[in-house]
């Protein structure tokens, strides 16, 4: 493994091997397989890094199949970091790659940084998802004929304008709402320009409590598809965008995204500072001023929740992207007890297996998941499911559909101020 200060090193030196992480680990959960294990994945990248071994198939699998859900980062008495140690592994130990990779690679590099390039080719993406075939919720797969990355896979909603044509880029407050400054919304792709539904939600919630509600414009990407994936060129390429649109302005940053706040939170001061120059100082402050939107609406004082739902009860799923970064669970709790809606089920299912570069390169893990929780979720009889999690609201809604079910599977704002 070459050195790069830029990315990640591995903290393999710590791991005592006591096991606590394999407790949690949900791709060990299926598997028992050590190599599948955190304690396996940090010691084969440690021995990788120190040039013991030289990176084979096993390799290269036992690092794909880590979710990074950074359940065992939690669980862990010495602070390793195995999902820490996945990502340095993707972007630094080259592999070789087959035609199909390099041009998922390309893809990549040419989307993730260029937003108006990405809004076009969902755009076009929702025209041809209309001729896949729906269950009886409406949500729509691929043919379980096509090859398994794809097979049966949830499409999801693709609702055609993206939430930035549909709204000015600042939301004045509410009129006779309290004054309580601005609030800035990063929209992420998935709500910015595949579904504007739980961003819309949030925006308004924001406004009803106050917040004159900047949306920047020229904000990208988070680029968690970039570092997930290792294309650390295409992330720095956004990181430094974002920079420019969040860091020159005022007030907290939220998202209805987990992964987008984790990023955001964590990564880019992480990153940044091995970039070093202005990036690493703006990345620093920055951080800190990025919360998911549930938690940071919980913990407002005097929280207003105009209108009302018809849906009576949930069963909760909690991402790991909300439990392990920042996202408070007990929060989404709250403000569901606020809005009148019981609460059957709440973070009792484990990971769903729905990260997205991880579960298209594992689809029979991420099949495995997905069944369990969804399963768990229709027995609690619950009216819908909900996740603050686009991929997991796709992977347990795909997997309800394709268990019979017609539960729904949404996003707990989409609950909170139903707006469509
Ligand atoms: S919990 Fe931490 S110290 Fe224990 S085996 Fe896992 S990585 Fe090593
Ligand atoms: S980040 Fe999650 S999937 Fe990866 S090794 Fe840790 S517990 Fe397992």
């Amino acid at each position: 493994m070459k050195t790069d200060p830029d990315v990640l090193s591995t903290d393999a030196p710590q791991c005592d091997r006591c096991g606590r992480c394999l407790s949690v680990c949900p791709v060990y959960s299926v598997s028992h397989v050590e190599t599948d294990s955190p304690r396996g994945r940090t010691d084969l990248t440690s021995a990788v890094t120190s040039g013991e071994l030289n990176p084979g198939p096993r390799f290269f699998e036992a690092v794909d199949r880590c979710l990074l859900c950074r359940s065992c980062a939690v669980a862990c008495p010495k602070g390793v970091d195995t999902a820490s140690n996945v990502l340095a592994a993707r972007a630094e130990v080259s592999r070789p790659h087959g035609p199909g990779a390099r041009l998922g690679e390309a893809a990549m590099d040419a989307l993730i940084p260029h937003r108006s390039l990405m809004s076009a080719c969902v755009r076009t993406a929702g025209v041809f998802s209309r001729l896949l075939p729906a269950d009886k919720a409406g949500r729509r797969h691929f043919p379980e004929y096509l090859p398994q990355m794809l097979s049966g896979r949830g499409v999801p909603p693709i609702t055609g304008r993206p939430l930035q044509k549909r709204l000015p880029s600042l939301v004045p407050r509410s009129p006779g709402s309290p004054n309580r400054g601005r609030a800035v919304f990063f929209t992420g792709c998935f709500y910015g320009l595949v579904d504007f539904g739980p961003g819309l939600a949030a925006v308004k919630m924001l406004c009803d409590n106050g917040f004159d509600v900047l949306i920047p414009p020229d904000q990208q990407c988070c680029g968690a598809p970039a570092l997930f994936s290792g294309r650390l060129k295409s992330f720095k390429t956004v990181l430094r965008k974002n920079l420019r649109s969040l860091a020159a302005v005022e007030g907290p940053i939220l998202t209805a995204c987990p992964t987008c706040a984790s990023v955001l939170r964590a990564h880019y001061p992480e990153i940044a500072a091995r970039m070093g120059g202005p990036e690493a100082e703006q990345a620093k402050s920055l951080g800190p001023r990025v919360q998911e939107a549930l938690t940071f609406l919980a913990g407002l004082s005097s929280l207003s929740l105009p209108g009302s739902t018809q849906i009576r009860s949930a069963a909760v799923h909690q991402p790991c992207h909300f439990v392990h970064a920042g996202g408070d669970p007990a929060a989404v709790a709250d403000l569901m007890r606020k809005r009148g809606v019981e609460l059957v089920m709440n973070g009792e299912t484990a990971c769903c297996g729905g990260g997205g570069v991880s579960s298209l390169k594992n689809p029979d893990l991420a099949r495995e998941l997905g069944s369990a929780a969804a399963g768990k979720i229709a027995a609690s009889g619950a009216e819908v499911a909900s996740a603050a999690c686009p991929g997991c609201v796709l992977q347990i809604g795909s997997h309800l559909g394709k268990a019979g079910s017609n539960m729904p599977a949404i996003h707990p704002l989409e609950i909170l101020c139903p707006i469509r």
